[in-house]
């Protein structure tokens, strides 16, 4: 080819292919759509723990994990955490799995920290003929496309987009590992979370922080950019966080709803309050301020979520999701979150719940050593 055909065929080239600047990295409408239709589908029946189509539900979602390149908990051959859920009233016995998968950060061996990023993607299945009849509806599927299909294509929204910005080197690897976690059996009380706490697969002194999210699809139009923590008095995480969040629009609230005591109905609290604190008594005791101690990890649940009645109604359906707006909480999230400081999140004292790590914890010696 002479040297003018040789430019011609460089122009052509140039003109049908423009070699584009990196990607910002962001997070992919089209796959929160398609995480968000699989998981709220009529086909999966409502997700309730132990039923065919929850385990259809648990393999999918190990295949998404894989997918987004995440990579099993050290010494784990797959992405499954499998356990059992005993019925208190029948002793019947269900069969859960929480999915678990992680991102790596640059610190390995003893030095090796996580920040869990969570959300349980069971609900409550179906309802029968009857019960449908008497609500005069024919609807008989809690498709559950807020609570909690939303916290869990939030969830894989950060992992792809944090993936993404680090393999594009436009985000730096953070120095802590972060495990992502799609509990089972939390509507059958907080039971994937409560078994990863009492059986945990790596210690749980090891474990930084964890941000769990809970129906952040809703809007009606009125509600963009804003999202709240539960229990965000008791640790300096919303504190940590609020600035890349603010910096991205979004304002950043503690629990508008305290008398819901929602700090310890979710899959947080297992990690806040250790797996056996009797979370019935945990209210009426700060209504009396009587003071209670507690071993566990800084865990607070995000939510969006503004009190409207398609919690638990089979009108909890895909047409009410803000998919502009779940995708920009997960180009928030995953920005703050990539911010954080390893071994940083502290609990902060208060009258009536006294927290602290689990022992053997770095972060004391650490704490220690900075007050000297
Ligand atoms: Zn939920």
């Amino acid at each position: 080819m002479k040297p003018g055909n040789l430019f011609i065929a460089f122009l052509i080239t140039a003109l049908l292919f423009p070699v584009s600047s990196p990607a910002e990295p962001s997070a992919s409408r089209e796959e929160i759509q398609t995480w968000m239709t699989y998981l709220s589908d009529d086909a999966r029946q409502g997700r309730a723990s132990g039923t065919p189509e929850m385990i259809e539900t648990g393999n999918w979602l190990a295949q998404q994990f894989a997918n987004l390149g995440l990579e099993p908990l050290p010494g784990q051959e797959d992405f499954f955490q499998h356990f059992s859920m005993e019925d208190p009233d029948s002793a019947e016995q269900t069969p859960g799995r929480n999915i678990l998968g992680i991102l790596p950060g640059t610190a390995t061996g003893e030095d090796r920290h996580y920040l869990i990023i969570s959300a349980h993607y069971d609900h409550i299945g179906t309802r029968s003929a009857a019960d449908a009849n008497a609500n005069n509806s024919t609807d008989r599927i809690f498709n559950g496309a807020n609570d909690n299909a939303s916290g869990v294509a939030a969830m894989l929204g950060i992992a792809g987009y944090l993936e993404r910005a680090i393999a594009n080197d436009e985000l730096a690897r953070p120095t802590f590992s972060i495990l992502f976690a799609a509990w089972d059996g939390e509507e059958k009380g907080l039971r994937g979370s409560g078994f990863f706490v009492s059986a945990p697969p790596i210690p749980l002194s090891s474990i930084d922080a964890m941000i769990n999210l809970e129906m952040v699809g809703v809007t009606d139009g009125q509600y963009q950019n804003s999202l709240w923590l539960t229990g965000s008095e008791y640790s300096d995480l919303k504190a940590r966080l609020q600035p890349a969040l603010e910096a991205d629009g979004w304002t950043v609230e503690a629990d508008p709803f305290p008398d819901y005591s929602l700090f310890f109905r979710s899959d947080n609290a297992p990690f806040a309050l250790g797996p056996d604190a009797d979370r019935s008594a945990l209210a009426s005791a700060l209504k009396e301020q009587r003071p209670v101690r507690f071993t566990g990890i800084p865990a607070h649940s995000i939510s969006t979520w503004r009190g409207q009645d398609h919690y638990h109604k089979v009108k909890d359906e895909l047409g009410l999701i803000d998919f502009e707006n779940l995708e920009n909480l997960v180009i928030a999230l995953a920005g703050a979150i990539a911010d954080l400081e390893s071994g940083a999140i502290q609990w902060q004292s208060h009258p009536v719940f006294k927290f602290r790590r689990p022992t053997g914890e770095p972060h004391e010696a650490a704490a220690a050593a900075s007050r000297e």
